[in-house]
């Protein structure tokens, strides 16, 4: 369940019952095999308890209630082509779309350009060796290859806040970016990363 005014997604946790989480605190996003309307994807994520929990968001939640979109709206994302929906709220988030903003860019290596893109296609999330930056695997919509850039906090959990420069892994990476989480973190500690521009237009 997300949360637009507060940001965060509400999961069970064994110690607290229930916790508020940002997409931030996310650390895997995996779409379970099978499932289509909705995909549903698995989520491992960081709560403040201290443990990683694993929990199962829609991909309405996941890509659209963040900017006010419910299911059933349809958003293309090459072509920024979208159902009108009544909501005040998404009304401004399509307004904004259509004007060449993007609520979620990221910086696509093999093909050396920004790309806009969704939560859906974040792979692996870990915190990066300085403070409130974030290593990000994604999967690139368009090119399906993946990049892996270090961005703030707010860049991922905030629609529409991009970082005006993110850090990039010169490096194309296979489909398996890691084999699990520690090994994506342990790449981020020792990758050197380039900064590159995130201007879309
Ligand atoms: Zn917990
Ligand atoms: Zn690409």
């Amino acid at each position: 369940m997300y949360d637009a005014l507060t940001s965060r997604y509400t999961f069970a946790c064994p110690v607290r019952g229930e916790t508020h989480v940002r997409l931030s605190a996310f650390r895997e996003v995996e779409r379970l095999p099978g499932s289509a309307h909705p995909a549903v994807f698995s989520v491992r994520f960081e709560c403040e308890c201290g443990d990683d929990h694993l929990g199962l968001v829609v991909h309405p939640e996941l890509d659209w209630e963040p900017l006010g979109l419910q299911e059933g709206a349809f958003l293309n994302l090459m072509t920024a082509r979208i159902e009108p929906i009544e909501a005040e709220f998404a009304d401004l988030a399509i307004r904004r779309i259509g004007g060449g903003e993007w609520p979620w860019t990221f910086f696509c290596y093999p093909e050396e350009r920004p790309r806009p893109v969704f939560p859906s296609f974040f792979r692996l999330l870990a915190p990066g060796s300085s403070r409130d930056s974030l290593g990000i695997a994604v999967r690139c919509p368009a090119c399906s290859r993946v990049s892996v850039n270090l961005v703030s906090a707010q860049h991922v959990d905030l629609p529409f806040h991009n970082d005006a420069e993110i850090g990039v892994v010169e490096h194309v990476f296979a489909e398996d970016v890691a084999r699990s989480l520690e090994e994506f973190r342990g790449q981020l500690y020792s990758a050197d990363f380039d900064a590159r521009r995130l201007q879309l237009q």
